[in-house]
Parts: structure tokens; C-alpha cells; sequence
């Protein structure tokens, strides 16, 4: 397999071939330079010829599938969702979020598939609400995040308050690894703490050190006031922030922070060193009846997301699936624990951005996407066989409820084979009421809504809209008592509708008759997220 070259020729190459993948995701609020940065750093691992455009793989790997030009000759594209590259004896396999700022759950299954994300941060701006929206994605399972300070040829907020506001709104230790000389018009550069030198904006050694102090040696540097000020302000950082420490990191609660700039390309290889040096190898993944660890000899695997190619006449689907442990080879069968149905994974893929090749091989922490009919949904596990089911998938409770309104009533059928096709993709929540007959759909941003119903008009040509319905809340439902359950559910029959799976759902007009069917049904239990399976 062409991806493990790289590996096999590196002092890694002795260990088992998973410890080489780092998986990882990159969080940002919009226009922090996400784009930027990953066009950056991919051309610091030498994947693309030069940044500004992700070109194609050049080299990263050589073969290239048919599938490329089955997909030209219909001219599909599939947005690029995963990005593989070498570096330094390492596979990095770096997943997409999606970049618009409606907070959607695809970002959130996306984040379920990594190990560790960087998360990049606009000097000017500090935390913005999608950083912190995306940050407590990452928190709740405990992600170890690398803080990415943006823009530093620009002016922005002092290095010491910027790491007081993360700090602060973020809960999360901090530790400096590269500090910024000056910003703007007056930056001069940084002080790599790692390799114990400053270096030049241009990335050339100036000076070196033993003891930090050792740099109030050198006459060139103590004669500028910009450098003064930075030595000072990183003294009084290293005197207030904690060393860091490898465990706490993988733990997911100190966080290496680097200032730089992805436009001009400042700061990045390190960046890609610290994700090299200290970022993690593929994690256990939790599951039941208990977590994968991915050293396990069987494959396991779970679908995190699937895509659906925009071309109305080919209905093929493509399920992205996260090797949590074994060797997957092509051709393998594998088992889905969900449908109980065997399938030989006869075309799996590996990407690049837009370009995918046949994947002959494939390892924890490894992204393989496999085209399928609709057999293969979010959250499914595949295995050899074992019934284990992946956890932590969860779909949310929906923040936008709407009756969907056909106008073409001869196209029932093929409303409810749409709506239910799309919400195995995650595209979109389905319920249905215990009384009446509507069609009701649950999202969680409203861009949401207008895939779907752009989605429905083009690849089963029925036009729906969508109705408001006087619901704002809606909350899983569950006891240990199952009278109770009854009881709920009859006084509330109005208000009850059943996902897909025919979970009990309790649609509240708004928070306050949520809270208040809480106080009355103390032994229900309202929930806001539902496993997938
Ligand atoms: P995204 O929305 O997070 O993907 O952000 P982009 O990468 O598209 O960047 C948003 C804007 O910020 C673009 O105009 C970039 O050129 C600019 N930008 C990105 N990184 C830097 C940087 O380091 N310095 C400056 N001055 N601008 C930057």
C-alpha cells in the first residue's frame, strides 16, 4: 500500500503500523483561517506543490483508481471531507468540518472520528461562539486540542490576554510552546521553547539558549524594546501557566499553544512538529459491551458520516468509516451490526481532498470511505462478525420541529422514501406523530432545513416545504418505570412522536412546558441526545 512508504522508511517503522496514524480535525470559528491553514499545512508536509490551492496529491500516493474518472465522466464532486498525507514517518489523516457557521451535526459526528484537533484561534477576536460551540463538542470526549493563535501580522490582543480569555471561557490549561516577538507591523518573529531558540519571521534561527536568561546576552536582542516586552510577557506566562506534560495533554486538559500566521505560513511547520511529536495515536473507541482498543486484532469500524453524491441519476452513497482496530483489506466481509447483513467491501477508498483511490489496506485510525445503497447509516458499526455497537454517536435533540408540507400529493411515496433515506444519512431527523398523519422533521440549524428540501426537489424530484408547528423543544423519553412511561404518554398523547427507530420523542411548545412536564414526571428522564443504534 503506497500510504505506509513513508512509514516503513522512518524510525517508526518498527512499531505496529496503527501507532503511525495521527487522526485529527481542525476547529475554528469562520474566517479564523481554517482554509488557510490547511492548505498550509499541507504544503509543509509536502503534499501539495505550494499552498493556495489544494491541488492533488503529488506524490503522496501514486495510484490512481478509475474511480477518478468514473467521477469526472459524471461530473459529480464530493466535497473533500478527508485529507491523507505523510509526515515525518506519520500518516495524517486531517477530517473536514463543514465551514459554514450553522453548527450541525455532522460537524459533531466529524469530531467523533478524531483523536486530537487543532484549534485555531483569530488574534483579534479571541474565542467566538463557534470555537466555543465546536470546544465542547471536543471536551465531551475529552480531545486533546492544540491552540493555533492566528494573524499575528496583524495587530491583535496581548499574548497574555488571549490566553487569559481561552483560559477563562474555555476551562482548559494552556501551555506556551512558540510565544510571539511583537504583532503587526512590529512582529520580529518568535521564541521556540521547544528547541530553546528565537527564530527569525522568515524561519531562521537568530539566536539559541540554554536558560531563557541566557538570551539577555545577546546585545542585539536586549537593544529592542518589542523583544523586552515579549521576554517579559513570556516570563510572567511560563510563571503562571503549567509546564507541560505528554499525559495531560492526551488527556485532553492542558493544550500547547503556538502564535503564528497562516497566511504568510509563520509558525506552521512547527505546528505540524507538535502535532507530530506529541499527538496522540489512535484511542480506544468507546463502545458496548467495551471499549475497542485498537491494538485488537479484528477489524471494527463505524460510519461517522455519509454523503451522498449530488448526481440525481446515480443514488450511490459513499459512508465514511473510522477504523477503531484490526487490518481491514479490500474485499473483506464485514458485518453490520445494526441490520445483522454481511457485505464484501469490494471498493473502499482512501481520499485526497477531491481525488480517491482504491484503499487495499487500511488500519486504526485510518478514514475509508465505502459506496453503498443505503445499506450503511451514521453510527453503524461494521465488524468481523462480533456484535459490538460503537458508542458516543449520538443524534440531538432538534432546535427547529417542522410539518413537512407536500404539494404534490400523488408523491407521498416518494416524500417518505426521501425523508427516510435522508435521515440515514443524518441530513435530517424524522418523527411521526402517535396521532395524525404528518410528517414532521427535526433539525438543528436552519441551513439544515434548506439541504433538505433542495435535496428532496432534486434527487426525488418532490417539492416540499415546511410548516411551522408549535413546537420549540423536543426531548427523548425514558423511565425505568414503564407504567410511568404509559402514564406520560397518554396524558401527553398530543405531544408524542416517534423517531425513526420508534423511540418515544415529547415535543414541548417551548423550555417552559419542557421544565415543567420535568417537575410533574419526576421519574422520566428527558434527554437532548439518543445514541444512533
Ligand atoms: P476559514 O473561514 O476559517 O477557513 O478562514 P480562511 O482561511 O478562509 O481565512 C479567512 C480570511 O483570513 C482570509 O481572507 C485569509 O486570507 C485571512 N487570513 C488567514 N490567515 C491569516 C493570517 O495569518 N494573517 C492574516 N492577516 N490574514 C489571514
Amino acid at each position: 500500500m503506497t500510504l505506509s512508504t513513508a512509514a516503513e522508511a522512518s524510525p517508526r517503522s518498527n512499531a505496529e503500523p496503527f501507532r503511525t496514524r495521527r487522526t485529527f480535525a481542525i476547529i475554528s470559528h469562520p474566517d479564523a483561517g481554517k482554509t488557510t491553514l490547511t492548505e498550509r499545512l499541507l504544503a509543509a508536509a509536502g503534499a501539495i506543490q505550494s499552498a493556495g490551492a489544494v491541488r492533488g496529491k503529488a506524490g503522496v500516493r501514486s495510484t490512481r483508481s478509475d474511480w477518478m474518472e468514473m467521477e469526472q465522466q459524471r461530473g459529480i464532486s464530493i466535497t473533500s471531507s478527508v485529507m491523507t498525507f505523510e509526515y515525518d514517518g506519520l500518516t495524517l489523516n486531517l477530517l473536514d468540518t463543514p465551514g459554514h457557521s450553522d453548527f450541525s451535526e455532522d460537524t459533531y459526528r466529524t469530531l467523533t472520528a478524531v483523536d486530537a484537533a487543532i484549534m485555531v484561534i483569530d488574534s483579534a477576536k479571541g474565542i467566538e461562539a463557534q470555537t466555543l460551540k465546536l470546544f465542547e463538542v471536543c471536551r465531551l470526549r475529552d480531545i486533546p486540542i492544540i491552540t493555533f493563535i492566528n494573524k499575528v501580522d496583524r495587530e491583535g490582543l496581548a499574548p497574555l490576554d488571549l490566553i487569559d480569555e481561552i483560559q477563562g471561557k474555555l476551562a482548559l490549561d494552556l501551555t506556551p510552546v512558540l510565544w510571539p516577538i511583537g504583532q503587526g507591523v512590529d512582529f520580529r518573529g518568535y521564541i521556540d521553547l521547544l528547541e530553546k531558540r528565537v527564530v527569525s519571521p522568515q524561519g531562521k534561527p537568530i539566536a539559541e539558549y540554554e536558560a531563557i536568561e541566557d538570551l539577555l546576552d545577546n546585545a542585539a536582542l536586549v537593544d529592542d524594546p518589542v523583544f523586552m516586552i515579549a521576554l517579559e510577557t513570556l516570563e510572567m506566562a511560563k510563571a503562571m501557566l503549567p509546564a507541560f506534560d505528554l499525559e495531560t495533554f492526551h488527556a485532553g486538559h492542558l493544550s500547547p499553544v503556538l502564535f503564528g500566521s497562516a497566511l504568510k505560513g509563520i509558525s506552521v511547520a512547527e505546528l505540524l512538529r507538535t502535532l507530530g511529536e506529541w499527538g496522540p495515536e489512535p484511542r480506544p473507541q468507546p463502545a458496548i459491551p467495551a471499549p475497542i482498543d485498537p491494538s485488537e486484532k479484528k477489524v471494527t469500524g463505524f460510519v461517522f458520516k455519509v454523503q451522498a453524491n449530488m448526481d440525481a441519476n446515480h443514488r450511490d452513497r459513499i459512508a465514511f468509516v473510522r477504523l477503531c482496530s484490526g487490518t481491514f483489506s479490500r474485499g473483506m466481509r464485514l458485518k453490520n451490526v445494526r441490520s445483522g447483513k454481511d457485505m464484501a467491501v469490494s471498493n473502499p477508498m482512501f481520499f485526497f481532498g477531491n481525488d480517491r483511490e482504491l484503499a487495499e489496506q487500511a488500519v486504526a485510525g485510518d478514514i475509508v470511505g465505502i459506496p453503498n445503497h443505503g445499506t450503511l447509516s451514521v453510527g453503524d458499526t461494521l465488524t468481523e462478525g462480533a456484535i459490538i455497537n460503537v458508542t458516543g454517536i449520538p443524534n440531538f435533540a432538534p432546535e427547529i420541529i417542522r410539518r413537512v408540507r407536500l404539494t404534490d400529493h400523488m408523491k407521498t411515496k416518494q416524500m417518505a422514501k426521501a425523508l427516510s433515506d435522508l435521515s440515514e444519512e443524518g441530513v435530517t431527523q424524522v418523527f411521526r406523530r402517535i396521532v395524525g398523519a404528518d410528517w414532521i422533521v427535526g433539525v438543528v440549524g436552519q441551513l439544515q432545513l434548506e439541504v433538505l428540501s433542495s435535496r428532496v426537489a432534486k434527487e426525488y424530484g418532490v417539492p416540499i416545504t415546511f410548516e411551522s408547528l408549535n413546537y420549540e423543544v423536543a426531548r427523548w423519553i425514558e423511565s425505568d418505570d414503564p407504567k410511568e412511561l404509559d402514564r406520560f404518554i397518554t396524558a401527553q398523547k398530543m405531544n408524542i412522536a416517534e423517531d425513526r427507530n420508534g423511540a418515544p420523542v415529547f415535543l414541548a411548545q417551548n423550555a417552559w412546558w419542557a421544565d415543567r412536564a420535568k417537575q410533574d414526571f419526576p421519574k422520566i428522564r428527558f434527554l437532548a441526545t439518543k445514541e444512533r443504534h
